[in-house]
């Protein structure tokens, strides 16, 4: 799997979830589509509502094709979606504040829409835990064999989900 395929994996695990906490947020949820796109270099994500009804969360998809900002990408489209919730009038008002943190946690309401971007190459294996979606760095040696068909599980969350190895270093 890419890094932008894991990314979109992140939002569709996110919308699943929110779907099923919130069931009150859930025919807004559907309105909402995400778009991801390519020329969004310094903004990670925005959330767009146009007069038809129509809805977006646009998400970069440059920032998100970078294995660093993968921890970053459910705690972005929170971040938006908490836009939604609310209307943008609100901008990231008290009222706003809170749809995030109920939505998202506390990490929702803190990211702005300008990610600090890690351009520097990735020299590190990494691999993403699809239970928690915690991003792990992994040995070499362990990379080797998860590309010959081994597989590790996140022994901290009780996942029974194996790591996903995210990209392969310089
Ligand atoms: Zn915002
Ligand atoms: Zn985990």
């Amino acid at each position: 799997m890419n890094v932008l395929d894991e990314a979109k994996s992140i939002v569709d695990s996110e919308r699943r979830r929110i779907e099923r906490e919130f069931p009150d947020l859930a025919d807004l949820l559907k309105l909402v589509e995400t778009e991801w796109k390519p020329r969004m270099t310094k903004v990670a994500g925005l959330a767009r509502q146009y007069r038809s009804g129509r809805r977006q969360v646009i998400m970069s998809r440059f920032l998100f094709s970078k294995v660093e900002n993968m921890e970053h990408v459910a705690d972005v489209f929170c971040h938006e979606f908490a836009h939604q919730v609310v209307g943008g009038s609100h901008g990231h008002d008290s009222v706003w504040k809170a749809a995030a943190i109920r939505i998202g946690g506390p990490r929702a309401a803190n990211q702005f829409h300008c990610m600090q971007v890690v351009s520097k190459p990735q020299r590190r294996w990494q691999a993403r835990c699809p239970h928690c979606s915690k991003v792990l760095e992994i040995t070499t040696v362990r990379a080797n064999k998860m590309l010959r068909g081994f597989t590790y599980r996140h022994s901290n969350c009780g996942t029974v989900q194996d790591l996903v190895l995210l990209q392969r270093p310089d």
